[in-house]
């Protein structure tokens, strides 16, 4: 029997991430006591340097703005998109209660919900942006939890491994980052919310083994290194879906980072035109997102393209990256010596010139650029080579030209550990592993596949909050406090 006096709080969570902080205010509701462990000397993970926008179906601000939208319709699109393997159940948990559950939540914690975005795969704009982005939902958790009493935050410190008493989870080791030094935690239960691995290239490398030979970028949190799955797979945790991942095609390689391993996600180029190795064009370019451009640039040969930009465009350039911005502000001048210094941005006064500089072939690539060109001359609604509606683009005209090399970078993992609809850890046989939960992208966002192939956007942190808050309640009942999760 654990004993109580020796018990460093009644839940430990794991990772202070999104997921992790709506873990710990939950219990805490609940009346649990609640100790924070984060790896990093900086708390938030991906969550705080994210967009911030989530998936929330049939709101205020959609009735607002005279959006009719029901959870049956999003339902289906959302299964529709995630071709047969979301987990149907979770889905249609998160999308019932999404309202009340996060929309409302939040918005009790001093989020103002302040845009909606309309995302490909959707019937109807779903995508809800919180004022500050990612950085300010977080703090809003943060300073919700502090509020709460958080009765210690571990930052530095890095979980290793969980601990047994008898055939229950009774704690975990962690180790400080700065001195080495070990230490055992004991609790209740453990909330795992340690994100997901999209930026450990090797692992993603094993789980799909069609990637070897890809130059795949790493797109998320530090962070994401994949040591919850780790710690959960040695407590006989399941694993599920972990060839899931979702990637975007729109990256450049940091060129700040030796290993060039991690990539920047390059955003606002709305009339940027896309051609491959061969000069050609071979998508239609607003079809940016995870689901078709991925998919058409790996399909090419090498897998990677070039996104060609004209001077007039270049201002518009927007790096989702912390060093690239402050909250919802960007750095210009470090953008701009990105544009300067970085091997991966070509320019050149001419087309021609840009080929050259680029390794295009010349003809080919002036002739697809300048086709692409008369289409806007002509006044066509849809370019007749891809479907890329017309309507508002402008033509790659004016000197200096730029060309951006993109390649696929990893950026959610869509497969995780599998839970139960209480966030319960399911060990082989499908049963519940005692006294540990785990949510977040840990969990492919919700019980281990709830996007499935493809995500709808929004739908990796909305269900990674929503989550966490169901296991940070239901960590809290298995503690001993409160009865579970009730949104
Ligand atoms: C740049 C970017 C933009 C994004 N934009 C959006 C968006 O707009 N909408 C959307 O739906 N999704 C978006 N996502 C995805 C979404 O942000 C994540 O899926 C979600 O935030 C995951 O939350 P989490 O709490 O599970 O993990 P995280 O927020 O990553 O938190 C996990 C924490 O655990 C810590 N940790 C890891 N290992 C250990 C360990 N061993 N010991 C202790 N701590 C550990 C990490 O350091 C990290 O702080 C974006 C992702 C990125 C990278």
């Amino acid at each position: 029997m654990t004993q109580e006096k020796s018990l460093d709080a009644d839940v430990i969570v794991v990772g202070s991430g999104g997921a992790g902080l709506a873990a710990a205010i939950d219990a805490m509701e609940h009346g649990a006591s609640v100790l924070v462990v984060e790896r990093e000397e900086e708390m938030g993970g991906a969550t705080a340097i994210s967009g911030g926008g989530c998936f929330i179906v049939a709101t205020p601000l959609q009735a607002e703005k005279g959006i009719v939208d029901t959870t049956e319709k999003a339902l289906e699109e959302w299964l529709r998109w995630g071709q047969g393997s979301a987990d149907e159940e979770w889905a249609r948990f998160y999308i019932e209660k999404g309202c009340d559950a996060l929309f409302h939540w939040m918005a009790g914690l001093g989020v103002d919900w302040d845009a909606l975005n309309h995302h490909e795969g959707n019937s109807v704009p779903r995508w809800h942006h919180p004022q500050g982005g990612g950085k300010g939902l977080w703090q809003a958790l943060y300073g919700a939890s502090q509020k709460l009493g958080v009765a210690r935050w571990l930052t530095n410190t890095a979980a290793t491994e969980l601990t047994w008493e008898g055939n229950a989870i009774s704690g975990l080791r962690v180790r400080r980052q700065d001195t080495g030094g070990d230490e055992e935690l004991r609790c209740k239960t453990v909330v795992m919310a340690t994100g997901g691995f999209m930026s450990n290239v090797e692992m993603i490398r094993g789980y799909r083994p069609d990637l070897r030979s890809l130059k795949l970028m790493a797109g998320s949190h530090v962070g994401a290194t994949g040591d919850g799955h780790r710690m959960v797979e040695g407590a006989g945790g399941t694993l599920t879906h972990m060839d899931h991942l979702w990637m975007y095609a729109y990256a450049t390689p940091d060129y700040r980072d030796p290993e060039e391993q991690r990539g920047l996600v390059v955003r606002g180029l709305p009339d940027y035109v896309w051609v491959n190795a061969q000069g050609q064009r071979f998508h239609n370019e607003t079809l940016s997102g995870g689901a078709s451009a991925t998919p058409a640039v790996l399909a090419q040969s090498p897998q990677y393209c070039w996104a060609v930009i004209d001077d007039a465009m270049r201002s518009g350039a927007d790096i989702s990256d912390p060093y690239y911005r402050d909250g919802a502000a960007k750095h210009v001048e470090r953008i701009e010596s990105l544009f300067q210094d970085s091997p991966y941005i070509k320019s050149a006064d001419t087309l021609q010139g840009l080929a050259a500089e680029s390794g295009l072939p010349p003809e080919e690539f002036e002739r697809s650029v300048q086709r692409y060109n008369s289409y806007i001359d002509e006044g066509l609604e849809t370019d007749p080579e891809f479907g890329r509606p017309l309507t508002g683009r402008k033509k790659v005209q004016q000197a200096p030209f730029f060309a951006l090399q993109f390649f696929p970078l990893s950026r959610k993992s869509f497969g995780g550990v599998k839970t139960d609809l209480r966030c319960r850890v399911l060990d082989q046989d499908g049963q519940p592993i005692s006294g540990l939960y785990a949510a977040g992208e840990l969990t492919g966002m919700a019980g281990g596949h709830i996007n499935g192939h493809a995500g709808l956007e929004g739908t990796m942190l909305g269900p990674s909050l929503f989550s966490g808050r169901v296991a940070g309640a239901w960590a809290a009942n298995g503690a001993g406090f409160g009865e579970g999760f009730s949104p």
